[in-house]
């Protein structure tokens, strides 16, 4: 006899483990004082967050853009390949 919160999480690590094609993006130290440079705006919000990223991986690599919550502005952070 199992406990029903078992299976829950059983089934939970399955749907992990078969979730293909999934991304791991990073922002690097250098991409973060780009940004701070960039916009120094005072984040509203409690969390502090303010920003919203961005990822889009082409055939030519990755897209990355950051875009400020405050003043909408959109930084383009795309790595040189
Ligand atoms: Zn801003």
């Amino acid at each position: 006899m199992s406990p029903p919160i078992h299976d829950a999480l059983h089934q939970m690590k399955m749907k992990h483990e078969n979730g293909d094609g999934t991304m791991i993006f990073k922002i690097t130290e250098e991409m973060l004082q780009k940004i701070q440079v960039w916009d120094s705006c005072k984040p509203v919000d409690v969390t502090g967050a303010k920003f919203a990223y961005t990822f889009i991986p082409t055939g030519l690599g990755l897209i990355i853009e950051v875009r400020c919550d405050i003043c909408k502005r959109v930084l383009d952070l795309t790595e040189d390949w």
